[in-house]
């Protein structure tokens, strides 16, 4: 079983000890930033030339100082801008800074699993990631509530980074939730894992399949795009409050049964061994140096699939459907 740790078991006032840096004002480190001066940690932000969220950062009372600067300023250092810059904005600008007894943080553990970062061995690096996107983590923490997060020790150089860990977490509010320990490996490899096979990946390639098949027999694409796409929500929802239990209760008994003897048809014993072979593609480091090359390289292949997909007749139906939909939060109309 897994091991939860609550906000008895953190202490405040470690961080609390602490200068802390939150590299990035984005949808973690706004986050993060701002709960932790509210929790009474001294607290800067570190913010590239020219950014578009110094403005946002300076208005909600917060200091913004360059990477650097703040890197050198602070003995924890929290790394929240976008995964494929950290070890850029790593070597550039933290790396020097970084002294030992110093801590460096982080909230996925892609760079340092791949070692795209190689941090110097008298710093604990540690890992607190929040299970939530940044604006729920800050809205859960004004609450009184907190987002539930896990947190990992990848270097143990002062005895007490794990300790560390949980009293950010607690600054933060994840400790009011629960913090789930895990290691660095587990986090990045699963979370790779997660978003390719299940969540974004094959969710995308199920309903876009499921769409052209209904389409291609000759239904009309409105009708497909409700039934493939948008009723996912109801279904997806249903799991989140109560597993496929609640799931399979509240849908009709027919298509409880449609559930039982089909859904093995579409995720088969291949889709299972192509799945297998995606795991040991992210686990050898495969996926992480295709992206990273495919990153640096100028994104050619990933504007040619993000145009293509824009261009399907799924989404050129949903945009025109959604608009039938007042309830629907979106900016495209
Ligand atoms: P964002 O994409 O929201 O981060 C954007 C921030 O990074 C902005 O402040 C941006 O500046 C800044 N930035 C961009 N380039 C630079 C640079 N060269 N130097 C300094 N700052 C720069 O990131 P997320 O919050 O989504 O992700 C941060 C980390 O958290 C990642 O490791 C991610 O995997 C992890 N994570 C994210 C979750 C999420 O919900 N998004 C959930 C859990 C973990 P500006 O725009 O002002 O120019
Ligand atoms: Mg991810
Ligand atoms: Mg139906």
């Amino acid at each position: 079983m897994a091991e939860l740790f609550y906000d008895d078991d953190a202490d405040l006032s470690i961080i609390q000890g602490r200068k802390v840096a939150v590299i990035g004002y984005g949808s973690q480190g706004h986050a993060h930033a701002l709960s932790l001066r509210d929790s009474g940690v001294d607290v800067r932000v570190g913010l590239h030339e020219g950014s578009k969220s110094k403005a946002k950062a300076e208005e909600q009372g917060l200091r913004v100082v360059t990477p650097a600067e703040a890197a050198a300023e602070a003995d924890v250092i929290m790394v929240l801008i976008p995964d494929p810059i950290q070890a850029q904005v790593y070597e550039e600008s933290i790396k020097d800074n970084l002294k030992d007894g110093d801590a460096l943080f982080f909230a996925h553990g892609f760079n340092v699993r791949f070692g795209f970062i190689k941090p110097p061995a008298g710093v604990d690096v540690a890992l607190v990631a929040p299970k939530g996107p940044g604006h729920l983590v800050r809205r859960q923490y004004e609450e009184g509530r907190g987002v539930p997060a896990i947190a990992a020790v990848e270097q143990d150089a002062t005895g007490n980074a794990f300790q560390l860990a949980l009293s950010y977490a607690k600054a933060i509010g994840g400790t009011r939730a629960g913090v789930i320990k895990t290691t660095f490996t587990e986090e990045t490899e699963t979370d790779l894992f997660g978003e390719q096979a299940v969540l974004c990946g094959g969710t995308s390639a199920l309903v876009k399949a499921g769409f052209e098949t209904l389409v291609e027999a000759g239904y009309q694409p409105e009708i497909a795009y409700f039934e493939c796409l948008h009723e996912l929500k109801l279904i997806v929802d249903l799991m989140y409050e109560g597993g496929l239990e609640k799931m399979r209760w509240s849908v009709s008994e027919t298509a409880e049964w449609g559930d039982y003897v089909t859904g093995p048809r579409i995720i088969t014993d291949a889709t299972k061994a192509e799945m297998k072979k995606v795991l040991t593609e992210i686990q050898d480091g495969t996926f992480a140096k295709n992206w990273m090359d495919e990153y640096h390289g100028g994104l050619k292949k990933y504007n040619e699939y993000k145009t293509q997909d824009s261009e399907h007749l799924l989404e050129t139906t949903g945009k025109e459907l959604r608009k039938l939909m007042s309830w629907v939060d979106n900016d495209e109309a």
